[in-house]
C-alpha cells in the first residue's frame, strides 16, 4: 500500500528547474554576500595560502547569514573517513552568555575542526597518544545546506598532516593531474592554465518493501541476502530494463530529483535496470571532486528518499545472487580551463594528434597500473559481483570499438611514421572520425574500462564504494604516463623533424607498449581469461592478494613521487582495506549463523514436527506398511529435511571453531587471506543447504521474505 508522503521542504515533489543549486552556496551567491577582497581569499585558500582572521570571520559571516535565512539551524564540517561514508558533526550557530544570544561561528570555525575522531579508521596512523584529527575547509567543493545543517566539505588529516581521508588524497591526485596535464596541453594548445578531471557517475540500486526489508536481518546488516533460493521468475525475460517505471518508484524518482536538483546535483537520467527492482540514475558530468561529493551526497539522499516512500535502497553490489548486481560507472575525462575536451577526437589533423595522444597516455596508464586500479576496486561486495556473467570480469582490458581500434591498429602498423599536414590521409588522422564516433553504435558492456565517444567509462566500480581511490588512482596513472610521455617527446625533439613527428612517435610507442590491455571481444567468453593470462594481465580477483597492489614499490614510487601518499599513508590504506575486507565477512559470517539458528533451523525443526505428528497417526502408517515397505512422501521429506538440519549443524561448528582460529592469527594480511580461501566457502555451502530448506518448507513456515516477494512487489 502506498502511504501518503509529506513534501520535504513543504514543497511538492518535482523538480523545478529554477530550484537548482538553491541550497548551494555557489560562486554566484559568494559574489551577492562577499566583498572582493573576501572573494580573493577564497581564491588563495583554494591555492593553499592562508586567510586572515578578518577576511575568514567575513565569508563565515556571510555564510551563517546565507544559512539561517534559508532555515538552518547548525552547520559541520562533511568529510569523508575511510569509513567509504560522509562523516559530520552538528554545532549551531551560535553561543548563549550571560543570556545572550552570540554568533558561535566565525573564521577559525570555518576553516578548521578537530572533532574526536579517534574512532575513525586509520590503519595506525593516529596513534592512542595523539588521537586528534582536524578537519579543514575545501573550498573547490561548495558549502551546502543538508536538512538545517550547513555542511562544509572538508579535508580530514591527522595531528602530522597525514590524509586520513579520501578527499586529501583525491585533491592531492588532481593537482598531481594539473600540473602534468598543463605541460602536456601546452603541446598542442596555448593558454591553458588549468587542466583537470571530469567525472560522471552512474549510480545503480535496488529497492525493497521496507516492511519486508526489516524481516531480513542479513539485509539490515550486511546489505545483501545471506540465503535464498532463487525465484522462479529473475531477470529472464529481459522486460525491466528501460521498462516502464512503476508508479510508486516514480514517486520517489520525483522527490530524488527535486531535492538533489536544489543541492545542485545535476541529476539527468533515471531508468529501470537490468534486475527486476533495480534501477539507476546518472547526473551530468562535473569537476571530479564535486562530482564524488555529490555521489556520496546522493547515495545518502537515495536512502533517506527511499525510507518516505516506505522502501529501502539497496547500494550493495550483489544484494541478491543470480541476478545482476549493481555498479556505478565512472565516466572520466581531462578538460582543459580553455574549455577542451582532451579526449573528444578533434576535427582537423592536430586536433586529432591530440587526441591519440591523449588516448595513448590514458591506455599506458592503465596499463602500467592496471593492478593497482584492480586492488581500488576489490572490495567485498564486489567479490561477488564482479567475473559474473553480467558484470565487467575481474580482468581490466580496455574496449575501444572498432573505428578508434582501427585507427590505433592503422598508427601500429605504419612502417613509417606519416608525414603530418593539415591533409594527412590516413585514417589514424582522419577529421571525420568524431561524426561516426558520436554515433554511438559501438557498444561493448562487457568490458570494465571501455572508451566512450569522449570519455573513458571504469565500470567495475561498486555501486556503495566512494569513488575515490578509484579516481585516485586513475588520476595518478594518467599523470604518471603523461610525465613519461613528456620526458620521451623531449628526448625524440632532437632525432624527429618537427615537434608534431616527435609526438606521434610517443604515441605509437605508447599504444604499441599498451597493446596486451585492449580487448574489443566479448570478456564474458571463457576463452578471454586464458588469453588474458597468456598477456600477461592479471586474471585471479583474490580479493586481499588483489588488494596488495597498494604497497608493491611499483605502486609506492608512483604516489611518493607525484606527493599523493607518502608510504606511511599508503600502508594505512592498505591496512583499512585489509581490516574492513576481514570485519565485512565476520559480520556476514556471523549474520548467517544467526539467521541459521535462530530462524531457519527452528522452522525446519517446526516442520519436521508437522512431518513426525503425520507420520505416527494411522492413516500414515497404514500405508507405510502396505505390502512393501515403502517410504511414505512425508518419511522422505522428513529424512531429507534431516540430512540437511544435520549439515546446518555441522557446518554451523566449523564456523565457530573456524572463526576462532582466524582470530588466532599473528596479521590481519593472514587473516584476510585466510577469511578468502576458507570463510567465503564456508557460507556458500551453508547457503546451499539453507535454500533447500527454504524449497522443502511451506511457504507460511519459511520465516524469511522469499527473493519473489523481495523483488516482485512492484
Ligand atoms: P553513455 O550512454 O555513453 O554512458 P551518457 O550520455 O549516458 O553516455 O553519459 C553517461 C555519463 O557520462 C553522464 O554522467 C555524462 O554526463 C557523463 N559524461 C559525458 N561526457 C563526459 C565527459 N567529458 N567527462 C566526464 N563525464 C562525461
Ligand atoms: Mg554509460
Amino acid at each position: 500500500m502506498v502511504t501518503k508522503i509529506a513534501p520535504i521542504n513543504g514543497v511538492s515533489a518535482r523538480l523545478i528547474p529554477q530550484s537548482f543549486g538553491e541550497r548551494v552556496f555557489h560562486r554566484e551567491i559568494m559574489r551577492q554576500y562577499l566583498s572582493e577582497s573576501a572573494l580573493e581569499a577564497v581564491k588563495r585558500w583554494e591555492r593553499g595560502e592562508p586567510i586572515s582572521t578578518e577576511l575568514a570571520d567575513e565569508i563565515a559571516n556571510a555564510l551563517r547569514q546565507w544559512a539561517t535565512e534559508r532555515g538552518a539551524t547548525h552547520y559541520t564540517h562533511w568529510f569523508h573517513p575511510l569509513t567509504g561514508l560522509t562523516a559530520e558533526k552538528h554545532e549551531n550557530f551560535y553561543e548563549a552568555v550571560n543570556g545572550k544570544v552570540l554568533s558561535g561561528f566565525n573564521g577559525s570555525e570555518l576553516l578548521q575542526q578537530e572533532p574526536d575522531a579517534s574512532s575513525f579508521p586509520s590503519g595506525g596512523l593516529r596513534s592512542t597518544f595523539e588521537a586528534r584529527g582536524y578537519t579543514a575547509w575545501d573550498p573547490t567543493s561548495p558549502p551546502f545546506i543538508y536538512g538545517r545543517t550547513l555542511c562544509i566539505p572538508s579535508v580530514y588529516i591527522s595531528y602530522n598532516g597525514q590524509a586520513l581521508d579520501y578527499k586529501t588524497p583525491l585533491l592531492r591526485s588532481i593537482e598531481a593531474l594539473n600540473r602534468a596535464g598543463k605541460k602536456v596541453a601546452a603541446l598542442f594548445y596555448r593558454g591553458v592554465e588549468r587542466v583537470y578531471p571530469t567525472l560522471g557517475i552512474e549510480q545503480e540500486f535496488f529497492l525493497v518493501e521496507k516492511s519486508l526489508y526489516e524481516r531480513r536481518l542479513d539485509l539490515m546488516l550486511t546489505g545483501r541476502t545471506l540465503v535464498g533460493a532463487p525465484s522462479p521468475r529473475g531477470q529472464q525475460m529481459e522486460d525491466h530494463y528501460f521498462g516502464a517505471i512503476p508508479e510508486r518508484v516514480l514517486a520517489f524518482f520525483e522527490e530524488l530529483e527535486a531535492e538533489a536538483w536544489k543541492l545542485g546535483i545535476p541529476l539527468k537520467t533515471r531508468h529501470n535496470e537490468v534486475a527486476p527492482a533495480q534501477y539507476e540514475c546518472a547526473p551530468i558530468f562535473e569537476e571530479l571532486n564535486v562530482a564524488i561529493d555529490h555521489n556520496q551526497l546522493l547515495m545518502d539522499l537515495i536512502q533517506r528518499t527511499a525510507r518516505r516512500h516506505e522502501l529501502v535502497a539497496l547500494l550493495h553490489e550483489k544484494p541478491f545472487a543470480g541476478i545482476n548486481g549493481s555498479g556505478k560507472h565512472n565516466n572520466w575525462s581531462l578538460a582543459t580551463d580553455t574549455g577542451v575536451n582532451l579526449l573528444s577526437p578533434g576535427k582537423n589533423t592536430r586536433e586529432n594528434l591530440r587526441f591519440f595522444a591523449i588516448l595513448s597516455i590514458v591506455l599506458n596508464a592503465v596499463y602500467r597500473h592496471a593492478d593497482l586500479l584492480r586492488a581500488t576496486i576489490a572490495t567485498p561486495g564486489n567479490e561477488h559481483r564482479l567475473g559474473g556473467n553480467e558484470a565487467p570480469p575481474s580482468i581490466l582490458s580496455v574496449f575501444l570499438g572498432s573505428q578508434v581500434s582501427a585507427a590505433v591498429e592503422t598508427l601500429e602498423k605504419a612502417p613509417e611514421l606519416p608525414r603530418l599536414t593539415d591533409k594527412t590521409p590516413i585514417s589514424l588522422l582522419v577529421p571525420r572520425l568524431p561524426a561516426v564516433l558520436r554515433d554511438n553504435t559501438d557498444r561493448n558492456r562487457t568490458a570494465p574500462f571501455a572508451f566512450t565517444g569522449s570519455k573513458f567509462e571504469f565500470r567495475a566500480v561498486g555501486a556503495s564504494a566512494h569513488c575515490a581511490p578509484a579516481m585516485i588512482v586513475l588520476n595518478a596513472a594518467v599523470a604518471d604516463s603523461m610525465e613519461t610521455f613528456l620526458k620521451e617527446v623531449a628526448r625524440r625533439r632532437e632525432r624527429e623533424s618537427s615537434r608534431e613527428m616527435a609526438i606521434l612517435s610517443v604515441t605509437r610507442e605508447f599504444l604499441l607498449e599498451s597493446r596486451p590491455i585492449r580487448f574489443d571481444g566479448n570478456s564474458y567468453d571463457p576463452a578471454w581469461h586464458a588469453e588474458a593470462a597468456k598477456r600477461g594481465l592479471s586474471v585471479s580477483f583474490h580479493v586481499p592478494q588483489v588488494l596488495r597492489a597498494y604497497v608493491d614499490p611499483k605502486s609506492q614510487t608512483l604516489f611518493t613521487r607525484l606527493g599523493i601518499f607518502t608510504e606511511t599513508e599508503l600502508h594505512a590504506r592498505y591496512e583499512v582495506r585489509l581490516e574492513r575486507y576481514v570485519k565485512a565477512l565476520g559480520i556476514e559470517l556471523h549474520t548467517l549463523l544467526d539467521v541459521l539458528r535462530t530462524q531457519i533451523l527452528p522452522a525446519a525443526f517446526r516442520f519436521q514436527v508437522e512431518l513426525t505428528t503425520l507420520l505416527s497417526s494411522d492413516p500414515f502408517q497404514l500405508l507405510s506398511t502396505a505390502s512393501a515397505p515403502e517410504k511414505t512422501p512425508q518419511q522422505v521429506w522428513f529424512e531429507t529435511l534431516q540430512s540437511h538440519i544435520q549439515a546446518l549443524q555441522k557446518g554451523i561448528e566449523r564456523a565457530e571453531t573456524l572463526w576462532e582460529t582466524i582470530l588466532q592469527l599473528p596479521s590481519v594480511e593472514a587473516q584476510a587471506d585466510a577469511v578468502y580461501e576458507s570463510v567465503r566457502p564456508l557460507m556458500t555451502e551453508l547457503r546451499s543447504h539453507a535454500d533447500a530448506v527454504e524449497k522443502i518448507l511451506p511457504a507460511d513456515k519459511y520465516p524469511l521474505p522469499r527473493y519473489a516477494d523481495l523483488l516482485f512487489r512492484f
